[in-house]
């Protein structure tokens, strides 16, 4: 019922070069009837992964971050209005890097999603726990807190995101969590979207941190993980399609 997702970051990766290669090779080996599948390419490409994606539907196009302000005096910030006119349908807000280098709080990532729906974006809101939250058996508080922020936030329009959970250290370790652990957090988010919002069973919750060719089938096998969102393996053209593969 719910279609799957794979999304690719590619955090500050990229060249006009590296970024067309890229797409061409995703979009000239995507399976038939593929799932859902989005890029995130640095904002300063996305024009150009626009104008690379636009002639179809297969592949949509997001954005790695959003301005928390609609318009103004913002020196460096893109808004929501902005993305939109490059036809950005995902954001992802909230990714722990953002956390930890621009220490961004979930007061912060849940205006930014408010900002992102207002525009007809769908938010990618990512959550997850450091190894010292998971040691102390913090995961789910922690978890929930973030998820908590945007839903309180956002009220009836929060089954119009996307989650990611993303275990802090996991994401670019080659750590993967196991498909237990995973799934066992995707369940107490599930519940908790189930509380706060109607249509709960709508929305899809992405796991990240590691994903690759070898470790997506057993991840996505799980009943409460819809989709991924890559790191890594998305900057390889056929790593990221053998994921899609598993995920269709
Ligand atoms: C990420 O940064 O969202 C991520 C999941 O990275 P990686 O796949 O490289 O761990």
């Amino acid at each position: 019922m719910r279609r799957k997702l794979i999304a690719g970051n590619w955090k500050m990766n990229g060249s006009q070069a590296a970024n067309d290669a890229l797409v061409q090779a995703v979009l000239a080996g995507l399976p038939a009837g593929a799932c859902d599948v989005a890029v995130c390419p640095p904002a300063l490409y996305v024009p150009q992964v626009h104008g690379l994606l636009q002639a179809q539907n297969a592949v949509a196009l997001g954005a790695q971050d959003v301005s928390a302000h609609e318009t103004g005096a913002y020196t460096g910030d893109v808004s929501a209005a902005m993305l939109k006119e490059f036809g950005v349908r995902y954001a992802i807000v909230g990714h722990s890097e953002r956390r930890q280098y621009q220490h961004e709080g979930d007061e912060l990532v849940a205006i930014k999603a408010q900002r992102l729906l207002a525009a007809g974006i769908t938010p990618i809101v990512c959550v997850g726990e450091s190894l010292a939250e998971r040691e102390a058996g913090q995961t789910e508080a922690v978890v929930k807190r973030q998820l908590a922020a945007v839903t309180h936030l956002n009220g009836k329009c929060v089954s119009e995101i996307v989650v990611a959970y993303e275990p802090v250290w996991a994401i670019g370790t080659g750590k993967t969590a196991t498909p237990e652990q995973a799934q066992a957090v995707h369940a107490a988010l599930r519940a908790q979207l189930a509380v706060a919002v109607a249509d709960a069973g709508k929305v899809r919750i992405l796991y990240g941190g590691s994903m690759n060719a070898g470790n997506a089938a057993e991840l996505l096998a799980q009943p409460d993980i819809d989709g991924g969102l890559i790191g890594g393996a998305a900057l390889k053209a056929p790593d990221f399609l053998s994921i899609i593969g598993a995920a269709t």
